[in-house]
């Protein structure tokens, strides 16, 4: 079994390749994986294992045609995390977005039908629905994106049905809500309020603090990715929920106390322009026909995701320089915001 994960150096891809290199996933235990990655700001080869003897790395852009056609051949799927992933950064240059997001995606499943790949796992997002003041979005639901990174993303879930319905490639479409864990970049909420606070700074919060996103652990999400990659049907789009809905506001004073610091450490600073109120997902689907359930208590996985960061200053510190965050349409910069 020969599994290329794009996106791999990031986030949530490396999060993947880490659980299925170390057996996590019952059937793939020898799988080999290839991890094709750009290493843009966001992808950090230290989240993946040095030297282990059934990964390969190539450095390559979705985007590329020539060089998809190179990686792609002889692989059994595709999980295809690559992406311009933060919404601060979408506000202020769509262009990367729209690029790697659509036209990445739409070259990639151009090269995985040419080169006879039998199955893909598009990684999208809850946001490609857009806010819901109350209830949750289902998988039949229309998308309404708001933000050119969920309009990107949506672009990408739309290719990959016209793909699945015209030619016949098996893609199947995850959308997942916010992810939190170690290894994620100190551009994103979670990391950036936790080393702020580590490194005796304050955090900012957007507008008035009330909007809610709901969370699930990243090993949680990957498990869900396994399934619908081993058992989902393709064409299908599956809804992945977390284990709890909180607000912004709710879940700095969780970080706060998990790092020992006051309420005094908040600081506001103006709203994020169209910034999405609500986002909730009905994840019944996924639950009933692949039997899926988070594993990871939140309130476990945060203090986790906390003492991570603690423990691992060698690996988030030179993002502090390396990392140039934008500054963002409410006129401050990307490292002062992070909100998912
Ligand atoms: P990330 O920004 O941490 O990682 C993205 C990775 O893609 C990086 O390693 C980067 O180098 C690579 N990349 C970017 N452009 C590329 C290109 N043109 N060619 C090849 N590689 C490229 O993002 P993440 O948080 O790990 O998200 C991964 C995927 O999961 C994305 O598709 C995102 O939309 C989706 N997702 C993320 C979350 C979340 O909360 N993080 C939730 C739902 C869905």
């Amino acid at each position: 079994m020969k599994i290329l994960v794009t996106g791999g150096a990031g986030f949530v891809g490396s999060q993947y390749v880490r659980s299925m290199l170390a057996g996590e996933y019952v059937g793939y235990e020898n799988a080999r994986v290839t991890v094709v990655d750009k290493l843009t700001y966001a992808g950090n080869l230290t989240s993946l294992p040095a030297r282990h003897p059934r990964l390969d790395f190539i450095e390559a852009d979705v985007c590329d045609p020539h060089e998809m056609m190179a990686a792609l051949p002889g692989h059994d799927a595709v999980v295809h995390f690559a992406a311009e992933s933060h919404v601060d950064r979408s506000l202020l240059s769509a262009r990367q977005f729209a690029l790697t997001n659509v036209v990445g995606t739409q070259n990639l499943l151009e090269c995985c039908l040419r080169a006879g790949v039998p199955r893909v796992v598009q990684v999208s997002t809850d946001e490609v629905y857009g806010s819901i003041e109350s209830g949750s979005w289902r998988e039949d639901d229309p998308l309404a994106p708001n933000s050119p990174y969920s309009a990107s993303k949506s672009g990408g879930d739309l290719m990959a049905r016209a793909y699945y319905r015209t030619h016949g490639l098996d893609v199947r479409v995850t959308r997942c809500c916010n992810n939190y864990g170690p290894y994620q970049c100190i551009e994103k909420l979670i990391p950036l309020f936790v080393t702020n606070l580590l490194d005796g700074k304050d955090v900012p919060l957007y507008g008035d603090g009330q909007n809610q996103r709901e969370w699930i652990h990243v090993a949680d999400h990957c498990r869900a990715l396994q399934l619908v990659l081993d058992r989902g049907r393709p064409g299908e789009c599956y809804n992945i929920g977390g284990q709890v809905r909180l607000t912004n506001a709710e879940l700095a004073g969780r970080l706060l106390a998990l790092c020992g610091a006051g309420q005094d450490r908040i600081r506001r600073v103006a709203d994020r322009k169209g910034h999405d109120r609500r986002y909730a997902v009905d994840d019944d689907k996924i639950r009933r026909e692949l039997g899926y359930q988070p594993l990871i208590p939140f309130s476990t996985g945060l203090a986790d995701t906390v003492a991570w960061y603690r423990a691992n200053r060698r690996w988030w510190g030179p993002q502090r320089q390396a990392v140039r965050l934008p500054v963002t349409a409410a006129g401050h910069r990307g490292r002062d915001n992070g909100q998912p």
